[in-house]
């Protein structure tokens, strides 16, 4: 069954939703083991003498369609919408150096030792004000881990959540970085519908009880509810209680992944689903969009049991996050009014979204595309006839990248679709980006 680790929806087809593979799943609808032996498994290199010896989960890992752009889309000729870098250069990198050089100075001892599982307290007390930015404020330093990025704290949720066959309801198209967790742990995903405003309650509702009826363990909900990777869309507020409802109405667990909620053009943000119901939801957040992704360093806010949990997974994968990372962020935000730098960071984005939209009014007006309000992507929807996933290497001859929409779905789907990020290039190479890859896409529907 190798990759068939998508499981149906159980409702109606959807705009970005969809019924899929029933692969992973046995004939009463208890979940099998991923691996099959009547399928070959996938070589990643020509005699590795170690081809018989790999678990099942291994089978189940494959490169990110993004990872592999990564050599290409980074050659200066090539303009990359693809990957989800942060603009860093308006970081205030000398003055910071020397307050990093004289954390070494004072702490040195502390930041080159092991320290607690659950992070640093310094940092976790940093946090609290963050969140309050978007409600969540009853919560203590104490029920906070920290993680290596929200990419570890994924996999920690998932290790200690999901057993092989066990169900993650998911938006579609869904994160990427999230799916390559869950093939790693052999959970299947059912894609619930979404749509303009996000997920969509009724479809969320549909397929937890469809997979209830196949027999299956549904284990929680993974969200990212504002300003969506890769569909761009940000879920209505009017929707966001209605999902915590259902969510206990069948005891699911709700995973809000927010590493972009701060990232809104305007300054808006949105009541963050923990502020709401804290009892039943995960909450992940990250420096990495706001700050610095090579930091590695995010957080969780979990119901006690789950959090405890999550200390000793982190302690069995990493022993404890690294003091370095976690000093380097606490020295910039004690001495920097990082509010003034994400309020800026927020009016550039803006400026490269609103480069990004114009260039495509002009160049490739038989597109669709909703214009996010903040974030980093335009999810964009290219003609019938055109497949996004073969025009690639024409796109990488003509020197743009993009990433096609395939790499969002477990399943095949996505072939429509291509995700433009407009978060790293100025509004100039955008803007030359969408008229290189309308060049390709003309030259496409001619023939
Ligand atoms: N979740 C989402 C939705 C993301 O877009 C990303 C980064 N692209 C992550 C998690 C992982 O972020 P981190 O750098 O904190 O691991």
């Amino acid at each position: 069954t190798g990759e068939g680790t998508t499981v149906n929806g159980g409702s109606k087809s959807g705009r970005t939703g969809g019924a899929t593979s029933e692969k992973a799943v046995g004939p009463h609808g208890t979940a099998k083991p991923v691996r099959s032996t009547d399928q070959p498994k996938p070589r990643i290199i020509k005699n590795d003498p170690w081809y018989d010896s790999y678990a099942s989960r291994a089978d189940a890992m494959k490169s990110s369609e993004i990872r592999a752009l990564f050599s290409v889309a980074s050659r200066p000729d090539v303009v990359s919408l693809a990957g989800g870098m942060p603009y860093l250069e308006r970081m205030p990198f000398d003055r910071l150096s020397e307050l990093i050089a004289k954390m070494m100075r004072d702490e040195g001892d502390k930041a080159w030792q092991y320290g607690s599982a659950q992070g640093d307290p310094h940092l976790r007390e940093d946090v609290l004000q963050i969140m309050e930015l978007e409600g969540i404020k009853d919560v203590q330093a104490d029920d906070v881990v920290i993680s290596n990025g929200s990419q570890n704290a994924l996999d920690l949720i998932t290790r200690i959540m999901c057993d092989p066959g066990d169900v993650v309801i998911a938006e579609a198209p869904n994160y990427v970085g999230a799916l390559g967790v869950f093939r790693s742990f052999q959970v299947q995903v059912a894609n619930a519908e979404t749509d303009e405003d996000g997920l969509i309650p009724e479809s969320f509702e549909e397929t937890i009880k469809s997979q209830r009826a196949a027999g299956r363990k549904v284990k929680f909900l993974y969200t990212v509810p504002n300003f969506h990777n890769p569909a761009g869309v940000t879920m209505s507020v009017e929707r966001r209680p209605r999902i915590l409802e259902i969510a206990r109405k069948y005891h699911v667990l709700v995973v809000e992944d927010n590493p972009y909620g701060l990232l809104g053009f305007d300054g808006q943000t949105y009541p963050a689903l923990k502020s709401m119901d804290s009892q039943n939801v995960v909450y992940l957040s990250s420096f990495s969009k706001i700050i610095a992704p090579g930091m590695r360093i995010a957080w969780i806010v979990a119901p006690a049991g789950i959090r405890q949990k999550l200390i000793l997974a982190n302690e069995a994968s990493i022993l404890c996050p690294p003091n370095m990372s976690q000093m380097t962020i606490t020295t910039y935000l004690d001495n920097f009014d990082w509010k003034a730098q994400i309020s800026d960071y927020r009016g550039m984005y803006k400026e490269r979204c609103n480069a990004m939209d114009a260039a495509l009014k002009e160049y490739l007006p038989y597109c669709s595309w909703n214009k996010p309000k903040g974030g980093f992507y335009i999810w964009l929807r290219i003609p019938d006839g055109l497949n996004s996933k073969e025009m690639l290497p024409r796109a990488i001859t003509a020197k743009v990248a993009y990433v096609a929409g395939t790499g969002f779905y477990l399943n095949g789907e996505g072939t429509h679709h291509m995700r433009l990020s407009f978060c790293y290039p100025t509004p100039e190479r955008i803007h030359e980006g969408i008229r290189r890859l309308a060049g390709v896409m003309d030259a496409e529907r001619e023939t």
